[in-house]
């Protein structure tokens, strides 16, 4: 699989990218006693001695509302804003069945991030806005799955609920050099006149479109030796 052209839409989860879910759930059933991060799955509620229901059913809007964000948010932010410009972000989260939920995260949203407040989109089939030039950073690997099969551009964020489990722990060290990669792609065909190359070139400056891509964001994750992150000039 190639990316021939950078994405030009961003899609950013919520829950456990932006704001620390994990942490807040763990606090609230185990205050203090959060698991090792090799006892750390998805099932959360098995790791807190609850079951299912019981792990959802009080958490309210404002426990939504107070999460705190990930130690990367402003790393994420800050990164996705300046390569896709702040109208070309969206949020996407997929809410659970407690009354709350949903107004606790728009609430959430509004107070930590008011420039993407009218672009919040609630949804458990993240994948049905996937395509080609849309980009998903997410911790969920069948999101990321589901989201790449319906051609868009996935970035799992490695947590240690998910497939990057035995491979990179820290965040900003693989999403950060992975959107730099997929900023930097060439399409191996150029069209010099396409109207596409030329608004991407308006957005970051003249690019040569002479080097063709070979690697995948996948083998940039794989990779030991991530991208060094671009100084600004
Ligand atoms: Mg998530």
């Amino acid at each position: 699989m190639t990316y021939p052209l950078p994405p030009t839409l961003c899609f950013l989860d919520l829950d456990n990218v932006l704001a620390d879910f994990a942490w807040a759930a763990y606090e609230r059933f185990v205050p203090g006693q959060h698991p090792p991060y090799a006892d750390q799955i998805w099932e959360m509620w098995r790791a807190c001695g609850v079951d299912e229901s019981g792990f959802w059913r009080d958490m309210d809007e404002e426990f939504w509302h107070n999460l705190p964000r990930t130690h990367e948010f402003d790393a994420i932010v800050d990164h996705v804003t300046k390569l896709f410009g702040v109208t070309n972000v969206f949020i996407v989260s997929s809410p659970c069945r407690t009354h709350g939920c949903i107004t606790g995260k728009a609430s959430w949203v509004e107070y930590h991030l008011p420039q993407f407040s009218r672009r919040v989109i609630f949804t458990n089939r993240k994948e049905i806005l996937a395509g080609p030039g849309r980009l998903l950073i997410d911790d969920h690997d069948s999101n990321i799955e589901k989201w790449e099969a319906m051609g868009g551009c996935g970035l799992l964020v490695p947590r240690p609920w998910n497939k990057s489990k035995e491979t990179r722990r820290d965040v900003t060290d693989i999403i950060l050099p992975a959107l730099n990669f997929l900023f930097e792609i060439r399409p191996p065909s150029p069209s010099p006149s396409s109207p596409y190359q030329t608004q991407l070139e308006q957005r970051h400056g003249k690019i040569d479109w002479s080097s063709p891509a070979t690697e995948t964001p996948a083998e940039l994750l794989a990779s030991d030796d991530p991208s060094p992150i671009p100084q600004e000039g």
